[in-house]
């Protein structure tokens, strides 16, 4: 089955990408954590990505498009994969259909602007293996460390709350109307993000047998 998982930034796109990749065994491909690999790295990808992510604004389509085909090229795809934030903008899916992908279903998950305000500024993540928590909803139990790899938890710096707001500015400008176009092909269902992650996946899963 191939995947997208639509929602704004924080929406809990990758929390629910593990757990439908745990249940199918197909991988996730998030672009954002390609590209802040490559920062950690600091290769030329890295390098060129930086500015943009840093202030919240998206990377230039060629760069994201480039990651994504070279990524679906590779052997674990071939029996589907769950796209993570990717594509953002109009011509990153017409790019999408272009290379030929088809796409089985389209899964919006919905979270109102507040909520996202407040998951956002809150979360902290596994600078080793990315793992994400809240300092609120989802503490590790040693504050500043992560319970998987003992690693240290950092707030991104795109987690700041005058980027936050940039971020969700982008995201209703040039992400939202991906909402219309995958309508239109009749693969999108819309879920409605719940106050517990795993009320959340049971609508995804549920979605996904639909
Ligand atoms: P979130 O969903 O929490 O905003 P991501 O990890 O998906 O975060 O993305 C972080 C940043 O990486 C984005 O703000 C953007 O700068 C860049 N990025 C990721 N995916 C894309 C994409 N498909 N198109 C353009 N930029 C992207
Ligand atoms: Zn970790």
């Amino acid at each position: 089955m191939n995947l997208i998982l639509l929602g704004a930034p924080g929406a809990g796109k990758g929390t629910q990408a593990e757990v439908i990749c745990d249940h199918l065994h197909i991988p996730t491909i998030s672009t954002g954590n390609v590209l802040r690999e490559a920062l950690k790295n600091g290769t030329q990808l890295g390098l060129k990505a930086k500015s943009f992510m840093d202030s919240g604004a998206l990377v230039p389509d060629d760069v994201v498009i480039g990651i994504i085909k070279e990524r679906l090229g590779e052997d674990d795809c071939k029996n589907g994969f769950i796209l993570d934030g990717f594509p953002r903008t109009v011509p990153q899916a017409e790019a999408l259909d272009e290379m030929g992908v088809v796409i089985d279903k389209v899964i919006d998950i919905e979270v109102a602007d507040e909520k996202i305000m407040q998951r956002l500024s809150g979360r902290r993540v596994c600078q080793d293996c990315g793992a994400s928590y809240h300092v609120d909803y989802k503490p590790s139990q040693t504050e500043g460390v992560c319970d998987k790899c003992g690693g240290k938890t950092v707030q991104r710096k795109d987690d700041h709350p005058d980027t936050i707001k940039d971020r969700l500015h982008v995201y209703h400008e040039q992400t939202e109307p991906l909402k219309d176009y995958y309508a239109k092909t009749g693969k999108l269902t819309i879920v409605e993000g719940q106050e517990e992650v795993s009320d959340t996946s049971a609508l995804v899963l549920k979605a996904l047998e639909a």
